[in-house]
């Protein structure tokens, strides 16, 4: 995935990549509960319940379980039956996890003494615990594990960097770790999970949560939203019309934009003469106009945009 150093993606630096996305992160992300804390068992418990359930509902399961059964030791002396009744009641998947989970607890409290395993391979031997969950555990209780790669990680760095959409087997994990600033496994983590999950969803919400690597994503420049997961272009169609939204976003903003200003903030590779030039930002335009929703017009000898339909009075 990289380019022509191992410090640039797609020619960008990677230093930048990484400020923007961890910038973005810690000026305002989903609030969950265990992102507030570092402990393993904490941890463990929100891992394996958000397996099958949204996140959103994970938060009430999560406190009660834990009001319950507030460490591993805990959890290890309850009645199994209790465990599998809590897991039922909440409808929190299959029963098996429960059982996966008190299973783990015991091997925490007779074979580790009560204190978890550092590294993501020792994690594996809990009952239960794979190797993403064993990954997520070490770098959100001791930032000390590898970049994620679930669904969600793949679909930004193949809608991101052209290297990735173009190769015929693309490397996420290589990619991936090379992408993760050494040793931040636990911000890096949450940030760009947060990315996938918010921003770069399978209808990907580019401007409304001012994604931060909009500026250098190739998606984001072509209009392509698909991704492994995504073989077609979503829905809500990724180029004309969420142009045509971005052209009315930025004209709200102003009295009125030249034509070229306007092509600019909309689109990063805009340029006049270009195939996502003038030519192309009058076509849309002429879109919106027909609709009423826009006005293209003179002013000092040059073309301007403006939102609705404004007399020239
Ligand atoms: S700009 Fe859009 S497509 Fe690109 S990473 Fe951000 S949200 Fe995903």
């Amino acid at each position: 995935m990289t380019g022509e150093s191992e410090s640039c993606f797609d020619g960008v630096d990677v230093g930048v990549l990484r400020d923007a996305l961890t910038s973005w992160y810690r000026e305002g992300h989903r609030e969950f509960p265990w992102r507030e804390t570092t402990d393993p068992y904490e941890i463990l418990v929100s891992e394996v319940m958000s397996q099958q359930t949204q996140l959103g509902r994970v938060v009430d399961a999560w406190e009660a379980f834990l009001a319950h059964w507030p460490t591993a030791e805990a959890l290890a002396a309850a009645d199994r039956a209790d465990v599998v009744a809590f897991w039922s009641s909440h409808s929190l998947g299959y029963n098996n996890r429960a059982k996966y989970l008190h299973e783990a607890a015991t091997q925490i409290t007779t074979e580790y003494g009560g204190e978890f395993p550092r590294e993501p391979d020792e994690l594996t031997d809990l009952m239960g615990v794979g190797p993403y969950t064993a990954n997520a555990v070490a770098s959100f209780a001791f930032n000390n594990g590898d970049a994620v790669v679930d669904t969600n990680v793949k679909r930004v760095l193949y809608r991101v960097f052209e290297a990735v959409r173009t190769a015929d087997d693309p490397d996420y994990e290589t990619g991936a770790n090379a992408l993760m600033p050494a040793g931040e496994s636990r911000i890096w983590n949450n940030a760009i999970m947060e990315l996938g999950g918010v921003a770069c969803q399978k209808n990907p919400q580019c401007d409304e949560t001012e994604c931060p690597w909009r500026e250098w994503c190739h998606a984001y420049k072509t209009g392509d939203f698909t991704a492994p997961d995504i073989p077609t272009q979503p829905a809500f169609d990724g180029s004309r019309r969420q142009f045509r939204g971005r052209i009315v976003r930025v004209l709200s903003a102003h009295d009125e934009l030249p034509l070229d200003t306007l092509g600019h903030r909309i689109r990063v590779d805009y340029t006049p003469d270009g195939e996502h030039g003038r030519e192309w930002l009058l076509d849309l335009l002429s879109d919106l106009s027909g609709e009423g929703l826009v006005q293209v017009g003179e002013e000092n000898d040059e073309q301007v945009a403006r939102l609705g339909t404004v007399s020239d009075d």
